[in-house]
C-alpha cells in the first residue's frame, strides 16, 4: 500500500469496537487538497472480508464533504481487526487508503511498549559503555530497556545514572543475566530491586538450594537435581527483588550441543519457576535453528493449556557492527512503561516477541489475537514512532559523550511518542 499517511493526516488509526468514531482525514500537502464544493466517497471494508463482500468493490460507499479542506467521517466498527478506509472522488477513483485497527476494550486500553531487556556492555563481554547502549536503543526505537551484564547487577544502574536529570522518554530500568556456579541454565532478572548474583559467594545459597534439593524427591537423585534446585532458588530470589524472571535461550546450541540439558528444559517447562521464557533470544543469521526450536516448543506447549509469558530480546554485545542489537524486541501492551505494568503485561500474557532481522519482513510470534495487532503496528505505527525515536536517541549520545548541550535539545524532544499514540488512539481530545 502506498504510504498515503505520509500525504494525510488521518486520525484515529486505533480505534474501540462498538462505538462510532469520528475518523478525520487532513491533507497535509498542496497535492493533496481536498475541496469544499466537491463530493467524496468513504468505504469501510474489514480484513477478515464479510459474506458477499469479499472484494474492495462490493464495499457500501458512503457520501461525505469536506469542511475547510477536512474530512470527518463517524464510522462504527464492528469487530476486533484491522479495517481498511478507502477515500475516493464522487467518480469512485482512490486519493487514499488507511489502515485502521479496531480493539476490544480491554487491549484498546493499553498501548505497546518496545523494549530489549537482555544486553551486555563492556563490563562484561560487550564492546561499549552502559550510556552508549542505552542512547543507541533510542535510536533504533525502543521504549524500555534493561542492561544486563553477565553476573554483574551495577551496569544496568550505571546506564540509569548517566542520564539522571535528563528529560528522557527511553525507561532504563535494572537487570543482569545470572549464572549460578555450575549450572548451565542461564537466568535473567529483568527489574529487580537487587542483585541476585552477589549471593553466590554466601552460604545462603548453598543452604537455600540444599534445602530445596530434598523437596525433589520425584526426581532421580544426582546432579540433576543441585542444577533444578539451583535454579529454583534463583527464580525465587528474582521474584524476592520484584523482579521479572527469564529463562534464556533454552536452545541454544553451543560446541554441537543444547547448552541447556534437554531434561532441564523439560523441567523447566513442566514445573514453570520462571516467569518468562525468552522465545525469540538473540541468535545469528546461522543460529536461526535455534530460535524456532524455541517457537515449536512454545506453541507445542500452548496446545497442552500451558499459559507461558514471553519476551524477545537481543543478547547483544554491542551496538555497532557486530550483529544482533536492534534485531529482537518484546512488545508489551500495559497501562503505562512504568516497569510494575510492564512486568504485569508479560505475566499476564500480554506480550509478544519481534524478530526484526536487517531487510528482512518483520515477524512477530505470541498469541493469534496480539500477533495479528502487532503486525499492524509494526507497518502502520512503529515506523512513524521509530523516527521520533532516531533524533531522541542521537542526541542521548551526545549528552553521553558530553555535550552539554544534548539535555536541553532532549528537553524540547520530551513526550513526543506520547503525543503521537494520543492522536492515533484518539485520546488526544
Ligand atoms: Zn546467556
Ligand atoms: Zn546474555
Amino acid at each position: 500500500m502506498l504510504k498515503y499517511h505520509k500525504y494525510f493526516d488521518c486520525a484515529p488509526r486505533i480505534v474501540n469496537t462498538n462505538s462510532t468514531v469520528n475518523v478525520t482525514i487532513k491533507p497535509l500537502y498542496d497535492h493533496c487538497r481536498l475541496h469544499d464544493d466537491q463530493d467524496y466517497k468513504i468505504a469501510l471494508f474489514p480484513v477478515s472480508g464479510t459474506f458477499g463482500q469479499t472484494e474492495v468493490l462490493d464495499a457500501e460507499r458512503v457520501m461525505v464533504k469536506s469542511k475547510g479542506g477536512i474530512i470527518t467521517a463517524p464510522l462504527k466498527f464492528d469487530s476486533e481487526q484491522e479495517h481498511n478506509l478507502l477515500l475516493e472522488d464522487a467518480d469512485g477513483k482512490l486519493i487514499a487508503q488507511f489502515a485502521i485497527f479496531a480493539l476490544d476494550e480491554d487491549l484498546f486500553d493499553l498501548r505497546p511498549y518496545k523494549g530489549d531487556m537482555h544486553m551486555h556492555t563492556n563490563n562484561s563481554d560487550g564492546v561499549e559503555s552502559p550510556a552508549y547502549v542505552a542512547a543507541s536503543c533510542r535510536k533504533v526505537g525502543l521504549d524500555y530497556i534493561a542492561i544486563t551484564d553477565h553476573r554483574a547487577y551495577e551496569p544496568s544502574l550505571e546506564a540509569i545514572k548517566s542520564f539522571e536529570g535528563v528529560d528522557v522518554d527511553l525507561r532504563m530500568y535494572p537487570g543482569e543475566e545470572v549464572h549460578p556456579p555450575g549450572n548451565p541454565v542461564h537466568m535473567l532478572s529483568f527489574g529487580g530491586s537487587f542483585g541476585v548474583n552477589e549471593f553466590f559467594k554466601t552460604p545462603e545459597y548453598e543452604q537455600g538450594v540444599a534445602e530445596l534439593e530434598k523437596e525433589l524427591t520425584f526426581m532421580p537423585e544426582g546432579v540433576d537435581r543441585h542444577n533444578y534446585a539451583s535454579c529454583l532458588w534463583v527464580y525465587a530470589k528474582i521474584r524476592e527483588a520484584g523482579g521479572l524472571s527469564l529463562f534464556c535461550h533454552p536452545y541454544w546450541i553451543f560446541r554441537n550441543k543444547y547448552d541447556v540439558p534437554e531434561y532441564l528444559t523439560n523441567l523447566l517447562f513442566e514445573h514453570q519457576p520462571f516467569d518468562a521464557l525468552e522465545l525469540i533470544s538473540g541468535y545469528f543469521i546461522h543460529q536461526a535453528e535455534s530460535n524456532m526450536l524455541q517457537v515449536a516448543r512454545y506453541y507445542e506447549e500452548r496446545a497442552k493449556g500451558k499459559k507461558i509469558p514471553i519476551v524477545g530480546v537481543t543478547d547483544s554485545h554491542g551496538a555497532e557492527d557486530v550483529g544482533l542489537f536492534g534485531w529482537y524486541y518484546t512488545i508489551v501492551f500495559s497501562k503505562s512503561s512504568d516497569l510494575r505494568d510492564l512486568i504485569d503485561g508479560i505475566k499476564g500474557l500480554n506480550s509478544v516477541a519481534v524478530e526484526a532481522l536487517p531487510n528482512e519482513q518483520v515477524r512477530a510470534f505470541g498469541p493469534f489475537r496480539l500477533v495479528r495487532y502487532a503486525q499492524f503496528l509494526i507497518r502502520e505505527i512503529f515506523p512513524i514512532h521509530d523516527e521520533l525515536c532516531v533524533e531522541e536517541g542521537r542526541l542521548m549520545l551526545e549528552h553521553a559523550a558530553g555535550n552539554a548541550d544534548a539535555s536541553e535539545e532532549l528537553s524540547g524532544l520530551k513526550g513526543r511518542v506520547k503525543k503521537l499514540y494520543d492522536r492515533m488512539w484518539g485520546s488526544d481530545n
